[in-house]
């Protein structure tokens, strides 16, 4: 008979097995809460657990990645985004003998703070709300914050710190220093992996768009890394496992290790980013569903600041700031509830 008390002390007690640069759970910062451990799941997959039953993970199913509301059924949305980033995530994280489960919980949170319209949504806040937008910031409150009615899901420090910094923003996407030094390793393979998701199934969904043609991306660029999207996947991901490889052994004095890609490969990658920017990002932020997700947006935004009753009950408890309070209800919207939203109101 097992004695169920003992089975997280037994995951705990297998981490040990881990390479020494691996984030342990036993060993976890914390909670701002202070909680009972879980008698069978490690203080990780406690909360990768938390991160799936929570409102925003469903609603990331309705939310652009790139292309708004798209009527076919192929086209990559928030939630399979998501999961593909955990996968790809998680293949490189074991290849590392780094802790798998934080990984996965990092990489299903990372996104739970999106817009409805994607990154059109985002800017749109930023540009209305005088305290600025961020996705990643708004991640962190949506774990913090908002959901389980306004108490959060009181998550650990490594799993709160990879979803606030897994955003590339303007830094240089593999870089050949460690960027937060305080941030665990696992939480740098999601940064990577989140690059290596949306660039490659961004360029399928621009191919199904007819946005591109396959053709179209240049051959210095497929000679590298591949001409099908499981072959980049495959090579990207190989590469940092290469690259990276002394992340798998003993803690030493001196430089600490780094995730990292080659050379060769992480120029091809950054080369294809800019491509997708030039060629697929610049464009779809200009074309008529951008201009009228922005409208949609901005409509919302000015009419429900005037018309707070009109919010959830549940929001007027998350700030004592209006614009705080609307700024978060648009912020969960998916992209249909946006938009009807603002039919119904007559904006
Ligand atoms: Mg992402």
């Amino acid at each position: 008979m097992i004695d169920r008390f003992e089975i997280r002390q037994r995951s705990e007690a297998r981490e040990e097995a881990l390479s020494s640069y691996a984030a342990k759970s036993g060993f976890s910062l914390g909670r701002e809460r202070t909680e009972t451990p879980d008698p069978i799941r490690t203080a990780f997959q406690r909360d990768r657990d938390r991160i799936i039953h929570t409102h925003a993970f469903r609603r990331l199913k309705h939310k652009t990645q790139v292309f708004i509301a798209p009527a076919g059924d192929h086209y990559v949305t928030r939630l399979t985004h998501t999961l593909e980033v955990s996968q790809i995530a998680r293949t490189i994280t074991r290849a590392l003998n780094l802790n798998e489960d934080l990984t996965e919980a990092i990489s299903l949170g990372h996104d739970l703070g999106h817009t409805p319209f994607g990154h059109i949504g985002e800017d749109m806040l930023d540009e209305l709300y005088c305290g600025g937008f961020r996705h990643y910031e708004q991640s962190l409150r949506v774990v913090e914050k908002l959901e389980k009615d306004g108490t959060g899901l009181n998550l650990t420090k490594e799993v709160r710190d990879g979803i606030f910094g897994h955003s590339k923003g303007e830094r240089p996407l593999f870089s050949p220093e460690r960027i937060l030094s305080e941030s665990t390793y696992e939480a740098e393979v999601v940064r990577i992996s989140d690059a290596i998701a949306y660039i490659n199934h961004d360029i399928g969904d621009a191919v199904r768009a007819g946005v591109l043609a396959a053709a179209d991306i240049p051959t210095s660029l497929t000679d590298v890394l591949g001409h099908t999207h499981s072959e980049r996947v495959n090579t990207m991901v190989c590469d940092i496992v290469e690259n990276s490889w002394a992340v798998t052994g003993k803690t030493e004095a001196g430089n600490p290790p780094v995730i990292r890609m080659s050379g060769r490969v992480g120029q091809a990658t950054d080369a294809l980013r800019n491509f997708m920017f030039e060629h697929v990002y610049n464009v779809q932020s200009q074309n008529r569903d951008a201009q009228n997700a922005r409208r949609v947006v901005r409509a919302l935004y000015g009419y429900l600041v005037r018309h707070e009753e009109l919010l959830p009950p549940e929001y007027l408890g998350y700030s004592d700031e209006t614009e705080r309070r609307v700024v978060d209800f648009i912020a969960g919207m998916t992209d249909q509830y946006a938009m009807n939203l603002a039919r119904d109101m007559g904006l």
